[in-house]
C-alpha cells in the first residue's frame, strides 16, 4: 500500500484487485475550502488545483478548468495557508452551476450511451491503458447498452470528449469528471496507475454516479467519524480539509436502497489518520465490501440511466445464526461456503451428496436449499436453518453431484 492517497484509496479494495489503497494513501495537504455553485445548489467543498490546471473536489471529482471553477466559486472559507483553520459561516447565494455534477435519469448523461475518450499521449496510454481497458470491459459487460469509443491520442481540450491525462510524477490520486458535459472533460491518473478498483470508481463518476456515502440518508446506515480524518481538517456543519469529502450532498438522486457494497462508497479506512475508521456501520464495525467491485445496485442504476433492461439484484438467503442448534442435526452448523472467500455468508450445509429431505422441498426452492459457485464446492447443498437433509442427490459423488439443486449468484457467497 502506498502512502495514504486520498483519491486512489477511494476506489480500490485490496484483496480482489490490484493497486488497492493507493487512492487514499497520499492525501493532498493543499486543500482550499469554500462554497461552490453545483447543479443542485450551492455546497461547501474542498478542492485542489492539479498540476494539469484542473480543479478537483470531493476527493476525486474533476470540476473542470480553473476558469470554469472560478465562475462557480461563491467564496473561500479556508485556504491552505490558513493555519488556524478558523471557521467562517458565510452564507452563499444560491445559483446553478455551469457544469454537470451528477445526473438523474434524463439528465446530462452520455448521449446514446456512447462515451468518447482518448489518451493525451503515448506515455499516458502506456501508464493507464491496462486499467482503463479493465474498467471499460467490466462496465460494458455489466451494462451492455453503453459503448466506449476511443479516439486518436491528443491533448487539445475538446468538447464532449474525455481526455486521459497523467501527472508528471505520482500525485497520489486519480480523478474523473462527473457525468457528461458538452465541454472538455478529463480523467486524471498517476504515472504508476490508479489500481483496478479505483479505475472502476472513476468510470462510475464518468457515467454519472455520485459518492454513495454522501447520500442525505447515509447517517441511517453508516457513521462518519470525523475525528479519525487526516489533518488539516475541521468537522461540523462548516467543514474544511478532507472532512468535506465526507459531507452530505443533498444533490444526490439516490436509489431506494442504500448501497453499502457500492464501488462509489468510500471504504472504512479512507483518509484515516491512524486513529480508527472514518466510516463504520452503526455498531462501529468496519465496512467490508465498498470500493471493491461493481455492486448489483451500481449496475442496475447505470442500466437505468442508459435505458438498458434492469436486472434485479440476486436474492440471497439470510446468513445463518452461529447459535448451536439452529441447523438441523443432519447439516453442518453454520459454516462458510469455501476457504479464502472474503466476508463469507455462512449457512447450514448438508453433508456431501445429500440435499434437503423430500417431500415438500423442491430442488428449485432457494428459500430452503441452494448451491453456490464456491471454488471446488459448488456440488455442496446449503440449507436454511432447521431444514433436514437426508435425501441423496441424483448424482451423489464427484464434481457433478447435486446439480439438480438451483445455484445462486456469486454475490451470495459474501455477506
Ligand atoms: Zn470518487
Amino acid at each position: 500500500m502506498r502512502a495514504f492517497n486520498f483519491f486512489r484509496v477511494l476506489l480500490s479494495l485490496p484483496f480482489v484487485l490490484r493497486g488497492a489503497q493507493a487512492q487514499f494513501d497520499t492525501p493532498p495537504t493543499n486543500l482550499t475550502t469554500g462554497f461552490v455553485r453545483l447543479p443542485h445548489g450551492t455546497r461547501q467543498v474542498s478542492w485542489i488545483y492539479s498540476p494539469n490546471g484542473i480543479v478537483i473536489y470531493d476527493g476525486d471529482i474533476v470540476f473542470g478548468t480553473i476558469a470554469e471553477f472560478n465562475d462557480a466559486l461563491v467564496n473561500i472559507t479556508h485556504s491552505p495557508d490558513d493555519s488556524t483553520l478558523s471557521r467562517r459561516h458565510d452564507i452563499p447565494s444560491q445559483g446553478l452551476a455551469t457544469r454537470a455534477y451528477s445526473e438523474p435519469p434524463g439528465g446530462r448523461l452520455w448521449p446514446g450511451g456512447i462515451i468518447y475518450y482518448r489518451y493525451s499521449d503515448t506515455n499516458v496510454e502506456s501508464a493507464a491503458s491496462t486499467e482503463v481497458n479493465f474498467a471499460i470491459s467490466t462496465w460494458t459487460a455489466a451494462v451492455p447498452c453503453i459503448r466506449f469509443v476511443r479516439l486518436p491520442n491528443d491533448n487539445k481540450p475538446t468538447n464532449g470528449i474525455v481526455t486521459i491525462v497523467a501527472h508528471s510524477t505520482n500525485f497520489g490520486y486519480c480523478a474523473a469528471a462527473l457525468g457528461y458535459t458538452p465541454t472538455p472533460m478529463w480523467l486524471e491518473v498517476d504515472p504508476s496507475g490508479c489500481g483496478d478498483s479505483t479505475m472502476l470508481h472513476e468510470f462510475g463518476h464518468l457515467l454519472g454516479l455520485y459518492h454513495e456515502h454522501t447520500r442525505p440518508d447515509r447517517n441511517n446506515f453508516v457513521k462518519f467519524n470525523c475525528n479519525n480524518v487526516l489533518s488539516p481538517k475541521c468537522c461540523g456543519s462548516s467543514c474544511c480539509g478532507l472532512a468535506c469529502a465526507f459531507s452530505i450532498d443533498p444533490g444526490h438522486y439516490p436509489s431506494p436502497e442504500y448501497d453499502i457494497n457500492s464501488i462509489m462508497h468510500y471504504p472504512s479506512w479512507a483518509f484515516n489518520n491512524g486513529m480508527g475508521s472514518t466510516l463504520t456501520d452503526l455498531s462501529n464495525n468496519v465496512l467490508h465490501n465498498p470500493y471493491i467491485s461493481l455492486s448489483p445496485l451500481d449496475i442496475s442504476r447505470v442500466r437505468q440511466l442508459y435505458f438498458c433492461p434492469v436486472v434485479s439484484p440476486p436474492k440471497c438467503n439470510k446468513a445463518c445464526s452461529t447459535t448451536p442448534g439452529k441447523c438441523h442435526p443432519t447439516a453442518q452448523t453454520c459454516v462458510p461456503p469455501a476457504p479464502g472467500i472474503p466476508n463469507p455468508r455462512l449457512a447450514c450445509s448438508c453433508r456431501a451428496g445429500f440435499k434437503a429431505t423430500n417431500p415438500g422441498i423442491a430442488d428449485g426452492d432457494v428459500t430452503k436449499q441452494w448451491r453456490l459457485p464456491a471454488p471446488e464446492g459448488n456440488f455442496r447443498v446449503w440449507v436454511a436453518e432447521g431444514v433436514e437433509c437426508n435425501t441423496p442427490c441424483t448424482v451423489s459423488t464427484g464434481a457433478f453431484s447435486c446439480q439438480e439443486v438451483t445455484e445462486l449468484a456469486a454475490e451470495c457467497l459474501h455477506t
